[in-house]
């Protein structure tokens, strides 16, 4: 499999964004049971001025999710574990500003990318697709938060 080249002038942008990626485990509720189906993958990164503005319209909260959304756009071909029961859905949120407490509330632009499967085998299937994806990830310089 060919390792795409890291475009350098989006990977200077993601040190100027300070991107960085949380997951989120997704569950159904089937036969009164909770089962773990998939992850919410979120790539939140933020641009360095203005950093408590909550402006839909801003051109600068729009490259941001721009490159997210470029970069979220690479991981359902990147993070296969070489089966094709992956089911990849990427949410651009395209009209929200977050505000993040743990960021001294400043604002932020997000991209979610949902990761389901069809079909697990168990614990290690679930632990190496998230090695697959911060693998991925951390050749951007992102890191896990
Ligand atoms: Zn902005």
């Amino acid at each position: 499999m060919a390792t795409p080249t890291l475009n350098p002038r989006v990977q200077s942008l993601v040190t100027e964004y300070g991107v960085f990626w949380q997951s989120w485990p997704q569950f159904e509720q089937r036969h009164g049971e909770r089962r773990l189906v998939g992850f919410e993958v979120e790539l939140i990164g933020s641009h360095p001025s203005d950093l408590s503005h909550l402006d839909p319209g801003c051109s600068k909260c729009r490259n941001v999710r721009t490159v997210l959304l470029m970069i979220a756009n690479l991981l359902p071909g990147e993070a296969r574990l070489g089966e094709d029961c992956l089911i990849y859905d990427v949410d651009s949120h395209s009209n929200s500003i977050l505000r993040l407490p743990a960021l001294g509330n400043r604002s932020a632009v997000s991209v979610s990318v949902y990761v389901y499967w069809s079909r697990s085998n168990g614990q290690s299937f679930e632990t190496d697709l998230l090695t697959e994806i911060k693998t991925f990830f951390s050749r951007w310089g992102i890191h896990q938060r």
